[in-house]
């Protein structure tokens, strides 16, 4: 006789159930009593191997710790070579931030985080608790970078811990990876007070940060979540649904916008947009997108 799981396993899998719903996919979760009845076409596209990541229920409060090497979870080569169709965008003008700056021979996160220090460089020192430099892999083919740190953030020292961290979690997850396989980080490293943007001065003194993060992990592939980090690395001042989702550039590097997790916890359809974005980023760094999860 099947075994009964726990309530609270019951509500995490009913949760993860509908966030794979809101992101559009549907079949890996059927009823198996009342699979006949549902739409046969589309069951047919699935092939009979199909899986989702395995993610342990029980455990997913833990966030897995930092990996000292690549860990991506290959999957079989791709077939069809993945070549991006790689856009420009127009920059505001004058050199761009980035470009502006040399690479640091011989950098790293630890010596970029030394010379962060205990950072008075900008007014958000003065309202901040910790300073959430960023988490993950040093060495991630994949960097996400978000705006700046919220509330939990700031108290804990860590990006993308509280709501919208927990959404940016699942997305990860659904994608075939752990926190601890990608790199996860902010234009700011300060919690802007009552968590409103950033401002300009707040930006050009920190991102400078950002850009020695991103040389020293060399990653493939660069998620911009929503219009501050998408406007500061592109240093574009287009709306970030004019160029989300497009494959763009960033100092030789890939680079894909697209809507912060927090937007999408207001605008749930919007998931399904990012999810087509993910997916283009998976093509790309080679990671299994399964047939038949339409976004
Ligand atoms: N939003 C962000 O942009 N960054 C975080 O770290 C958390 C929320």
């Amino acid at each position: 006789m099947a075994e009964r799981i726990s309530e609270t396993l019951q509500k995490k899998l009913s949760s993860r159930l509908s966030f794979y719903e809101d992101l559009g996919i549907r079949l890996f979760y059927r009823d198996r009593g009342a699979g006949a009845a549902l739409d046969n076409e589309r069951q047919v596209e699935l092939p009979a191997t199909t899986h989702f990541p395995t993610i342990d229920l029980e455990k997913e409060k833990t966030l897995p710790k930092p990996a000292g090497k690549p860990a991506l979870q290959k999957t079989m080569p791709v077939t069809t070579p993945v070549i991006p169709k790689i856009a420009s965008l127009p920059v505001v003008g004058g050199p761009s931030l980035f470009e502006s700056v040399e690479k640091i021979v011989g950098d790293s996160l630890l010596k970029t985080r030394e010379d962060l220090g205990e950072c008075t460089r900008c007014k958000l020192h003065s309202t901040r608790h910790k300073i959430v430099f960023g988490d993950g892999n040093p060495k991630a083919e994949l960097v996400f970078v978000g705006e700046g740190p919220g509330a939990d953030e700031d108290a804990q020292g860590l990006p993308f811990v509280g709501r919208a961290g927990k959404l940016l979690t699942q997305m990860i997850e659904a994608m075939g990876l752990q926190r601890k396989d990608v790199y996860i980080c902010n234009v700011v490293k300060c919690r802007p007070p009552e968590n409103r943007q950033p401002e300009e001065d707040e930006v050009s003194t920190c991102s400078p940060f950002l850009m020695r993060q991103i040389d020293a992990i060399a990653p493939k592939v660069i998620v911009c979540l929503g219009a501050v980090a998408a406007k500061t690395l592109l240093q574009t001042n287009r709306g970030i649904s004019q160029f989300r989702g497009e494959w763009l550039e960033f100092r030789g590097r890939k680079l894909l916008a697209t809507y912060h997790p927090a937007y999408l916890l207001r605008n749930p359809p919007a998931k399904s947009e990012v999810w087509k974005d993910l997916q283009k980023v998976m093509a790309v760094l080679g990671l299994e997108v399964k047939k038949g999860k339409s976004a």
